[in-house]
């Protein structure tokens, strides 16, 4: 379901920031009211709300009574406010409030849609609570709850590794040190084996607080550490942090995966996934079509109508096959104007089907050149049979591309006598 973010906000100005701010960068809906009266009345006709921001001051609502209208209908709040004491700090944090944010400069907007983002993307990420003890565990899971994580909870190393292995969207380990089966430090040695730093966060807790601990903890791998009893606050600072370095880590590698022209999956990309695929056909039997498509004398598209048009005929001939293959399929552009396809779970008698069907999608298709339409075709050489190797069923592919070729471009060819 489409995230909708509520903001209650009397100022117009600031109001008007965030509802545009959020819709433009974020792209969520925006529901902006401006008083509590409204926000009652919304919330109460059933308005849906992923996650609200309130203001902490309203006209008809000085003192932060908004914040306990949300909290009993359960809504997921972050508080805005101008300033700040200890004691407010304090009791927002009382409330149970996903965060706060002082209203000041551009910094709170960026820091407002980093919160928003976070939350929105919690339900996808799991986070493991592991300690031995049931209250501690009760404890801090009461206190993850509000943000809307998976949680998992082990109640020692052993456990925590069957859960990790078995739930891949864990992202985020909470280790107690102290534990009578594996404790905190084999755990994270253990974690670190198989899941590098960039992967999973470790954040490893204790009460025997030392500093010898934590250097320790660090050392075996952890990506941060927190002495025992800790503010809420810090945990979640810590948490948020870990969490979107992870992510970011994620993205980087998403990105050095991809190919800038045409944003399909590099020849890098290909031959890593390709041999964990072909790895797994040999244990199961199902083996993948593997086809190379090869524009057909597109030498003579740059010449006629420019290497810029060129490059769109290529970004547009991509993004057509990616949306008519599965989810499961892969394509790569390959180098130049050459792509490779990788087709898992293909019935034997449609792929000369699919695959022509295809060949003819990209002959129809009309490009333009400043008023003159023209049209390219592609020929495309498959490997249908099981072979030693990815790179082998590549390498049939290719002198099946040639036959295509040969045999006069724009069609198929799976070997045989066609
Ligand atoms: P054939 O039918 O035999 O495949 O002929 P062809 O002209 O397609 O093959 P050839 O390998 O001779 O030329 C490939 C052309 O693809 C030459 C090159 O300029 C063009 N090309 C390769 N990469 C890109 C690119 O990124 N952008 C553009 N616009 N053209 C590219
Ligand atoms: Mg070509
Ligand atoms: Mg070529």
């Amino acid at each position: 379901m489409e995230p909708i973010i509520l903001v209650v906000e009397d100022s117009q100005m600031y109001g008007k920031l965030l509802e545009r701010t959020i819709t433009n960068h974020l792209g969520f809906r925006t529901v902006w009211l401006q008083s509590y009266l409204e926000t009652e009345e919304y919330l109460q006709d059933g308005g849906r709300v992923t996650l609200a921001l309130l203001d902490y001051t309203l006209p008809d609502a000085l003192d932060g009574e908004i914040i306990d209208l949300c909290a009993d209908l359960k809504v997921p709040t972050v508080v805005i406010t101008s300033n700040l004491s200890d004691d407010l700090q304090e009791f927002l944090w009382s409330k149970r409030i996903l965060d706060y944010v002082i209203k000041e400069g551009a910094h709170a907007i960026n820091y407002i849609l980093d919160v928003i983002e976070r939350f929105v993307k919690n339900p996808q990420v799991g986070v493991l609570v592991v300690d031995d003890s049931k209250v501690a565990r009760k404890h801090m899971t009461a206190l993850l709850e509000p943000y809307h994580f998976q949680l998992f909870q082990a109640e020692n190393g052993e456990e925590a590794l069957e859960i990790l292995h078995a739930n891949r969207q864990i992202k985020l380990v909470l280790t107690d040190y102290a534990m009578p089966v594996c404790d905190g430090f084999e755990l994270t040695r253990r974690i670190r084996q198989i899941w590098p730093i960039e992967k999973l966060a470790v954040i490893g807790l204790s009460a025997k607080g030392s500093h010898q601990l934590a250097v320790k903890f660090i050392k075996f791998g952890a990506n941060d550490f927190l002495n025992k009893p800790f503010l809420s606050e810090m945990l979640m600072c810590r948490i948020n942090q870990n969490l979107t370095l992870v992510e970011h880590f994620e993205s980087l590698r998403e990105l050095s995966h991809l190919d800038h022209l045409t944003n399909v999956s590099n020849r890098r990309y290909l031959f890593e996934a390709g041999d964990i695929i072909f790895e797994n056909a040999r244990r199961t039997g199902d083996y993948p079509v593997v086809a190379m498509m090869d524009l057909d004398h597109f030498k003579v598209i740059n010449d006629k109508y420019g290497h810029v048009a060129g490059d769109k005929v290529l970004a547009t001939i991509a993004g057509m096959l990616k949306m008519n293959m599965r989810k499961s399929d892969i394509l790569s552009r390959y180098g130049g104007e050459e792509f490779c396809l990788i087709c898992r779970n293909m019935d034997s008698d449609q792929v000369k089907t699919v695959f022509d069907k295809w060949r003819q999608m990209i002959a129809d298709t009309v490009f333009d050149a400043e008023g003159v339409p023209y049209s390219v075709t592609v020929s495309i050489g498959l490997c249908v049979s099981k072979k030693d190797s990815f790179l082998a069923m590549i390498e049939e592919a290719d002198r099946n591309l040639y036959k295509a070729k040969q045999a006069g471009r724009n069609r198929i060819s799976l070997g045989g006598p066609e």
